[in-house]
């Protein structure tokens, strides 16, 4: 199996290309998008999902996946032969910004979402009811998955993470964020952390503050210099893909008029790294920088550390690999250069918690993380196209 001719794929990518059906696509991300979804409140969208998804005669399940005010939608089509199973997964949470609703014109869908991710997440489920359609994948089967708690700061995946410590993964997956110009099979794990300082006693007068009482606007600058030095250590660790690891303060605050001395210090920043990297070791060397200068300085000292996703790497020799470069190969004539992953997704938390490949794919599309997000109508049916191929290719492997 799995051992495709490009004939027999030229005549599989045709029999799918007449059953994409833009009017069925469009109407599936006017659907989602029409449905305000902040992060943490998707649950109207998923339920509008669940919703079309048992009109098209699927049996939905509802997982809550720890999160009971928005469950997740989780669909198969089995072809009801042993194979391999090919999952599609997309966040129905977008950022925290006013709501735009659904546009379109000739060329581009436009509203919340559009681009990250509701717009991808419809060609994917229109994949799915193309290669149905065509009586495809002949073997195995798709799941499609959608969840909420994506989008940071106001979810950290936890929804998608939980649905994959219980089992609920394919043996690979197929993610339809918006970036479509490179293959991407690395990338770094972020947390994001705030650091707060503080020594005893209540604001105070300048003149009026106790000798000897530590300053911690001086341990703030201190603090500053040493992960300075800490990222100046950490350039030594590159990955050639991915870029190096690090650590980067944003933002600083402490005080609040020009004679008066604070008791508290607050600062906020990032720590990423590079693949095969132990997420807890580089969590305690960054918390080990930080209870050295309380201790030093007589002041405390808290972090509150979050992981946003760990490190992504995909093996580049998987079958999906090869499988998703063929059906690319069939619709572009070229396979799809490799490059870095720019942000984290949940292809992240597939690797690091599932072990299982994921391919991160989407339209051309952008705006994302802004009010003006749109997606490109022939790029979304491209994408509906190439997800049912690669499922047709990849499913019947034994
Ligand atoms: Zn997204």
């Amino acid at each position: 199996m799995g051992t495709s001719g490009v004939g027999e794929i030229e005549g599989m990518s045709a029999r799918i290309a007449t059953r994409v059906d833009r009017r069925r696509m469009l109407a599936i991300a006017r659907r989602l998008i029409s449905v305000h979804s902040p992060t943490g409140e998707a649950g109207g969208a998923a339920e509008a999902l669940s919703g079309l998804l048992e009109a098209e005669g699927f049996a939905v399940d509802r997982p809550e996946a720890d999160h009971p005010k928005s469950p997740a939608v989780v669909a198969r089509l089995d072809s009801g032969t042993p194979g391999r199973t090919l999952q599609f997964d997309g966040h129905l949470d977008t950022v925290h910004l006013p709501f735009v609703p659904f546009g379109k014109d000739e060329a581009q869908i436009t509203g919340s979402g559009s681009c990250d991710m509701k717009g991808g997440l419809a060609a994917a489920v229109e994949g799915m009811l193309a290669a149905r359609d065509a009586g495809m994948p002949e073997a195995g089967s798709i799941l499609l998955t959608a969840h909420d708690l994506h989008e940071a700061p106001w979810g950290f995946g936890a929804q998608f993470d939980r649905l994959l410590v219980d089992g609920v993964v394919g043996d690979a997956v197929l993610i339809p964020e918006p970036l479509c110009d490179r293959l991407p099979v690395s990338g770094r794990g972020q947390a994001c952390w705030k650091v707060t300082i503080r020594r005893e006693g209540p604001p105070i007068h300048e003149v009026m503050r106790p000798q000897g009482d530590p300053k911690v606007i001086a341990v703030g600058a201190e603090l500053i210099r040493r992960l300075g030095e800490l990222d100046s250590r950490l350039s030594g660790e590159v990955n050639p893909v991915a870029g190096r690891s690090s650590v980067f303060v944003g933002q600083v605050h402490a005080g609040e008029i020009y004679n008066q001395d604070p008791p508290i210090f607050w600062m906020e920043g990032t720590r990423r790294w590079i693949p095969g990297q132990d997420r807890r070791e580089v969590e305690a060397g960054f918390r080990a920088v930080l209870d050295a200068l309380a201790a030093e300085t007589g002041t405390t000292i808290e972090a509150d550390y979050q992981l946003v996703r760990d490190a992504f790497a995909l093996d580049v020799a998987s079958p999906l690999v090869a499988d998703f470069q063929r059906a690319y190969t069939a619709l572009s004539g070229a396979p799809l250069s490799t490059g870095p992953k720019p942000f984290v997704d949940d292809g992240n938390s597939v690797w690091a918690l599932a072990g299982v490949p994921c391919v991160t794919h989407g339209p051309r599309a952008g705006g994302q993380h802004t009010v003006g997000e749109w997606a490109s109508i022939d790029d979304l049916a491209r994408v509906a196209h190439l997800y049912a191929l690669t499922a047709a290719l990849y499913c019947p492997r034994g």
